[in-house]
């Protein structure tokens, strides 16, 4: 079994949740005592966010590579970055590697493409739905990732940053966003994108009425796939 390295800490409450998912998951794939091998570099988030809010990418770019290269150094066969937004970054991260970086993006373009669908929601950090670095990667796949209004953006964007990433999981949030999904679901969407890593704390497939593709698990089963190849 290949060593998966996973750059965490963004914010560590997805983190927890792809050690959880990632050990899970190769138990189920090979039974009994198995778990997932994982060396995580956990960052401080707040140091990150600073640089997002600057679009200091350049910095963030290296940050991020200086401690992938690392994770190689230490070992590491498979790189994962566990956040979405940071994917703006990837070529930075993929420059410094020798081993193979998963590419969140791609695993979930693989998902929606697998499931024979072409337009669907994106719902994620301001960064994720506006930059073109996601929506662009998923396009190259042929997929049409439709996002919300920018009141909605804003709302989507506040509730992961002030709430998901701290922790916090509040009813009112989870109505709002349901109430976003369905007007994405009036402009005619196939399935819906949680395009952050933490958006699966508060709304999930039982939740919505189209396919969802978590891209936090999604990418935890395609670093499994990789890991036990
Ligand atoms: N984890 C989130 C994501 O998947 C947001 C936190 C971040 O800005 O990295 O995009």
């Amino acid at each position: 079994m290949k060593t998966i390295g996973v750059i965490g800490g963004m914010s560590w409450q997805s983190s927890q949740l792809y050690y959880r998912w990632l050990n899970e998951a190769v138990a189920a794939r090979l039974g009994g005592l198995h778990s997932a091998k994982i060396i995580m570099s956990s960052v401080d988030f707040a140091e990150v966010q600073a640089l997002q809010a600057r679009g200091d990418w350049d910095a963030g770019g290296q940050l991020l590579a200086d401690i992938a290269l690392r994770l190689q150094q230490a070992g590491a066969d498979i790189i994962l970055l566990a956040t979405n937004t940071m994917h703006q970054v990837a070529s930075a991260i993929e420059a410094a590697l020798d081993v193979p970086f998963l590419h969140i993006a791609d695993a979930t373009a693989e998902a929606v493409t697998g499931a024979g669908l072409r337009k669907v929601g994106l719902l994620g950090t301001i960064y994720t739905m506006e930059l073109g670095f996601y929506r662009d990667r998923l396009a190259q796949q042929g997929i049409e990732a439709i996002v919300p209004g920018a009141d909605a953006r804003r709302a989507v964007n506040d509730i992961i940053y002030g709430e998901l990433c701290q922790g916090q999981v509040r009813p009112a949030s989870k109505a709002r966003y349901l109430d976003i999904v369905g007007d994405m679901c009036e402009r005619g969407i196939q399935g819906l994108i949680l395009g952050c890593t933490e958006i699966t704390m508060l709304i999930g497939a039982a939740d919505v009425p189209c396919p969802v593709f978590d891209t936090t698990r999604i990418h935890v089963e395609a670093a499994v796939d990789a890991a036990t190849g």
